[in-house]
């Protein structure tokens, strides 16, 4: 082990209590999108604390941090999203309480409360990678910047507006939603359908005079359901494409009147090998066959509500033409251990970045299976080896001068 990687372990270890103390503090600040303010004001002064150069808050409640580089090397970002999903029925929630794992079937300690997993832990870990470094007067010669964005949960605007509005971009960015301390290289686009299946409205008393369009609707989802989400095409990369039906609604909304409408929304997470036009040409072609075995069977697709800004809004940093894959597989091996490479399940704000051309790696504490979950919770050990895991690939990707 390098003598810089050591210094950066021992220091993160003797420090344990107090980065322990840091994410307890930013969970105990309840953020759920669109009320990030305060969270973002309490890092951005964490970050002054921490030596960081410059640290700022927009308008939109994203927080930004940069310690300057000596010059000439690569400057690197870290994102990781501050706005969470709300608590619902979750216990103590904002109590960032330590745990025995063992409930969670983990072994040792975790820290417990909504956005442990998704994704405050890594955001901490991110804030104190940097304050490591200060604090133990290693100088990089690229930039080292930390955004802490907003609205993440409902779309993106928050990196979108650091990008937009601060420039806020670096030669090599890091997402760090979880990935269960393993190198994720990207995720599948995501993709909305409307349908709208029409019908006749009649009293409900007397069904049989209207065509109800609620029950056509169940004729077409089945369809959807068993048949074409079954055989959806599986892609080397990014795996097999996804969809689900998420939402639906009737018109008139009365209880006594047999709807004349039923809108119905789809969730598709698709690669290259499923776009936007097989999936509308795949749903036309069960309303087709819906409608030669039912004359009374009408339903219409409005195609093509990207939830982006592009056709394919997935993307991969595909480890042929980025050397950076190899030298984060290098230092997290050092830091940490061998990292699989793999691909996440969700989407994230990586993909912001990566349609810009730059380079974009993932890793981060927790298992995406508790992000959205009461269980929402980091292994704390998971988490402290983050903190290292970062400030070595700062050291690796900015150099140190
Ligand atoms: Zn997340």
């Amino acid at each position: 082990m390098s003598d810089t990687l050591s210094l950066i372990s021992r220091w993160v270890d003797e420090n344990r209590d107090h980065c322990i103390e840091f994410l307890q503090n930013i969970i105990s600040i309840p953020s759920p999108s669109g009320e990030e303010h305060q969270v973002a004001e309490y890092i951005a002064s964490k970050m002054n604390e921490y030596g960081y150069n410059t640290a700022k808050v927009d308008k939109l409640g994203d927080v930004m941090g940069t310690i300057k580089g000596t010059g000439s090397g690569r400057s690197f970002l870290l994102n990781g999203h501050i706005d969470h999903v709300p608590v619902g029925d979750m216990v103590d929630p904002y109590s960032g309480k330590i745990m025995d794992g063992a409930v969670f079937g983990d072994a040792g300690e975790v820290l417990y409360g909504r956005a442990a997993c998704d994704m405050k832990g890594a955001v901490a870990a991110m804030v104190l990678a940097g304050y490591t470094l200060n604090e133990l007067g290693i100088k990089l010669k690229g930039d080292y910047k930390v955004a802490g964005v907003a609205l993440e949960e409902v779309g993106g605007a928050g990196t979108k507006s650091t990008i937009v509005d601060s420039q806020f971009l670096a030669d090599v960015v890091l997402i760090g939603e979880a990935t269960n301390m393993e190198l994720a290289l990207g995720h599948r686009g995501s993709m909305k359908f409307d349908v709208i299946v029409h019908g006749r409205s009649c009293h409900a008393s007397a069904p049989e005079r209207g065509v109800n369009a609620l029950y056509k609707a169940m004729k077409m989802i089945t369809k959807i359901k068993d048949e074409l989400a079954p055989s959806l095409p599986v892609h080397p990369i990014y795996g097999k494409a996804s969809l689900v039906v998420t939402q639906i609604t009737v018109s008139p909304e009365a209880s006594n009147v047999v709807p004349e409408t039923c809108h119905f929304v789809i969730d598709c997470r698709n690669h290259p090998m499923f776009t936007d036009e097989q999936l509308y040409e795949a749903l036309n072609r069960i309303i087709n066959e819906l409608k030669s075995s039912d004359l009374e069977f009408n339903a219409t697709v409005i195609p093509g509500t990207l939830i982006n800004e592009r056709k394919f809004t997935g993307f991969y940093t595909d480890p042929e033409k980025n050397s950076v894959v190899d030298e984060a597989v290098k230092a997290i091996t050092e830091a940490y251990r061998s990292p699989e490479k793999k691909i996440w399940t969700f989407a994230t704000d990586g993909r912001i970045y990566a349609h810009l051309g730059i380079p974009v790696i993932g890793f981060g504490p927790g298992e995406e299976k508790y992000a959205h979950t009461q269980m929402d919770h980091v292994r704390v050990d998971d988490y402290l080896d983050t903190i290292k895991v970062y400030a070595w690939l700062a050291c690796q990707i900015c150099g140190v001068s």
